[in-house]
């Protein structure tokens, strides 16, 4: 019997080569009719033998490209139209729904075969198809069609038009399709001569990074500097000319095998470092690698090529690995334009290496790490922006400001959050500027107009800043709250749960910093239960920069003001004046707010153990105590639990082991295992009270190896059911993401004033 239907598919189906794999499968079931793109997904009408409908209808979650995915199909009778054939047909109407834009894809095998064999593409370093290539940085608007992306100035030649065309070719619809004779090209900027020749650019380029030079390298989504992994001399000079004292540089190595002789890589990291997303992945190292490249961790972040340029260059460089870290200057955000290259990059590199098309969406690489056998994202950029997250509330016209520091915003389309790429932290000028041109971008490019605002409760954030001035209504969310909203988001939980926010810094409502937060809460609201005690925090928010300083303070609150006369081992190396000017501050109360920071406790205990008394960049003071920690121990510091959560017991008992030369890998273990305990006690006494069991955790510190691998044991053991982040970071990063579902919540339940 003959029948007929329509097939109505959304998620992410537009430019990855879904439509070709949906007509192979048609005709391969001997079944007439159409399929074509709109701004919703994709159409499809199919008509022929029952059997065959349904046996394509089964096929279609199966057999679509790796890089789509299917949120929705939406299946109905039809008329018989007695189509002929089956036809790809033209993109058609317009509506404020828009599809799903791809993240961009990392090049495929097809493709690198192709640069060996195909003769216009013989080392053609932009060869692409459906499969895999530039998505989201080249876009500039919907639907997603060639004019409307970068590649709009590169008219195709007549091979690539008729593989554009040709419905069974593997370039069928593939906007950036270009060949050696058409399509963009490199050039190599050296001594004041520009080299256009690929394989000299090549050549030169490898014996530049050979001589242990520095190269500015343009990528995806933005200008990386480069320099051999293992040239030490190099990575020094590197970190002064881009003023990054401390911070970890990332690197990329050539393949995963070499990967493998450095670092340990379980099962799950290499399914990740090899994913089409090719995030950089944090793993430990098993040897030393250069000394400079991550300062006092055990930890590196490693990269493998995704753009054919990558692997180019890795079959002509001796080495195994180059440092591959975003091309700015301290915190500006990444450089993407070619003139800005020259002029800033060219100043602190040797070389500089650009290519003519242009980058519209900036995207930084894209950072991850695995914990308990799952992958956690930390940066979430290239490759993951702008995948939504569904929340099965209605976000439609909201918009969601983000943190100062770290920032994403977020954007709400129907029952979904779009969040924007890392952009930065806003207190740098160059990034707010970023910021506003991305808002602008995402509204334009998702059809998005802002209903209602939300913003964190600091109302001095820029982010904050930036939403008074909007002109639509908005609310204001506690950042600790938006923590663990943007874990219940994720896992699309809507009630009541026992929620644990441990981070740096957040304002709360009695105007305290709050940081280590018990709360049971749901979307629309919460009830603080207990906090880690209160500490003043001297100097504010520049106490992070010294976290002797939070060491300082807690010695004082615990054992008095002299405890600097007491523990003047505990002093070594600070300088005698600038000692006594905080002491007298904290004891002046002086520009000492008060904090429950998990952050801080984590730097005091840091500073403690003098494993980081001053820090260079955001949260090294807990890496670098993390990094130390021996994890294998099973002890734990004595805490108290009295109003709130305290550490006196903790410090003195971390003081005796100090005295009795215990190893500070294994008081750093020791530590971890307190706060573990803390966490663990808190969420039993939580459901003895009112029977909630589930758990969820976020903020900035789970992203600490140990303590979440331990809490989640733990809870495991005890009988929790629990949800910690993964495709969002669970950083500031991705509060945005809980600022949303918080106001979606809100104004389901009509609780925006
Ligand atoms: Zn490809
Ligand atoms: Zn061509
Ligand atoms: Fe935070």
């Amino acid at each position: 019997m003959t029948v007929s239907k329509r097939i109505i598919i959304k998620g992410l189906v537009q430019g990855v080569g879904f439509r070709p794999a949906i007509y192979r499968m048609a005709v391969s079931h001997n079944l007439n009719g159409t399929v074509e793109n709109n701004n919703t997904g994709v159409i499809i009408f199919v008509e022929g033998d029952e059997k065959d409908v349904a046996n394509f209808i089964e096929n279609i979650p199966v057999k679509t490209p790796v890089a789509s995915s299917i949120t929705d199909i939406d299946i109905s009778d039809s008329d018989i139209k007695n189509f002929s054939s089956f036809l790809i047909t033209r993109s058609t109407s317009q509506s404020n729904e828009v599809t799903e834009v791809s993240p961009d894809i990392g090049v495929c095998p097809e493709c690198l075969n192709d640069m060996k064999t195909q003769d216009n593409r013989l080392d053609y370093a932009f060869t692409n198809c459906t499969n895999c290539g530039p998505r989201f940085t080249i876009i500039k608007d919907l639907p997603y069609d060639r004019p409307k992306t970068t590649m709009d100035v590169f008219p195709m030649c007549s091979a690539c038009n008729t593989e554009y065309t040709t419905i069974l070719d593997r370039r069928f619809h593939a906007q950036p399709v270009a060949c050696n004779n058409c399509g963009p090209h490199y050039s190599l900027h050296y001594n004041n001569e520009t080299i256009d020749d690929i394989k000299s650019i090549i050549n030169l380029t490898s014996s530049l990074i050979r001589e242990g030079k520095i190269l500015a390298i343009k990528g995806l989504g933005g200008y990386h500097l480069a320099c051999d992994t293992f040239n030490n001399t190099s990575i020094e000079k590197l970190r002064f000319v881009k003023n990054r004292e401390g911070k970890p540089l990332a690197v990329m190595f050539k393949d995963i095998e070499s990967a493998k002789k450095y670092l340990y890589i379980n099962e799950k990291e290499e399914e990740l470092l090899t994913s089409w997303r090719r995030p950089i992945v944090l793993l430990k190292m098993k040897k030393d690698i250069s000394r400079s490249i991550s300062i006092g961790l055990n930890s590196i972040g490693v990269m493998l090529p995704y753009m054919p340029f990558h692997y180019m260059l890795f079959e002509s460089l001796s080495t195994e690995s180059i440092v591959l870290t975003s091309g700015n200057i301290s915190d500006e955000p990444v450089i993407i334009s070619n003139d800005e290259a020259l002029n800033k990059l060219g100043k602190i590199s040797d070389a500089v290496l650009t290519y003519n098309r242009d980058i519209h969406n900036r995207t930084d690489d894209s950072v991850a790490i695995v914990i308990n056998n799952k992958s956690r994202l930390i940066r979430r950029s290239r490759s993951y922006t702008p995948s939504p997250v569904r929340l099965g509330l209605v976000t439609e016209g909201i918009f969601a400001a983000g943190a100062e520091l770290v920032n994403c915003f977020c954007i709400g389309k129907g029952d979904q959050a779009i969040l924007s790429q890392h952009i930065g932290d806003l207190k740098n000028l160059e990034t707010l500027d970023f910021y506003k041109e991305s808002v602008e971008r995402f509204g334009k490019l998702f059809r998005f107009k802002p209903e209602l605002a939300v913003m964190d409760l600091h109302p001095d954030y820029l982010s904050s800043v930036f939403v008074s001035k909007m002109n639509v209504p908005y609310i204001k969310v506690q950042h600790h709250h938006a923590h663990i909203a943007s874990c219940m988001a994720e896992h699309m939980l809507d009630e009541k749960v026992i929620g644990i926010s441990f981070d740096g810094t957040g304002l709360g409502d009695d105007g305290n910093v709050w940081g280590a937060e018990f709360m049971f809460c749901d979307l629309a609201g919460y009830e603080r239960f207990t906090h880690f005690e209160y500490i003043p925090q001297p100097g504010g928010d520049a106490v992070s920069k010294h976290p002797w300083r939070m060491m300082l303070s807690y010695l004082m609150h615990y054992f008095g003001e002299n405890a600097t006369e007491e523990y003047p081992y505990l002093f070594t190396g600070i300088n005698k004046p600038e000692l006594l000017t905080v002491k007298s501050i904290i004891k002046k109360k002086l520009n000492c707010p008060l904090t429950s920071s998990a952050g801080r406790l984590f730097d005091a205990v840091s500073a403690l153990l003098g494993v980081c008394m001053n820090s260079t960049y955001h949260a090294e003071a807990p890496m670098q105590l993390e990094s130390v920690a021996n994890c294998n121990t099973t002890e734990s510091y004595e805490w108290n639990n009295s109003d709130c959560i305290g550490f006196k017991p903790t410090f003195a008992a971390i003081i005796d082991d100090i005295k009795n030369d215990v190893d500070i890998s294994e008081i750093a273990g020791k530590f971890h295992n307190t706060v573990v305990d803390t966490v663990i006690q808190t969420v039993i006494k939580m459901r003895d009270i009112n029977g909630i069991n589930k758990v969820v955790l976020s903020g900035g510190s789970f992203q600490n190896s140990i303590l979440l691998k331990k809490v989640e044991v733990q809870l495991e053991k005890n009988g929790f059911e629990y949800f910690s982040q993964s495709v969002v970071p669970s950083n500031d990063g991705g509060l945005a993401l809980g600022q949303l579902a918080i106001g979606a919540k809100k104004r389901q339940l009509n609780l925006i004033k």
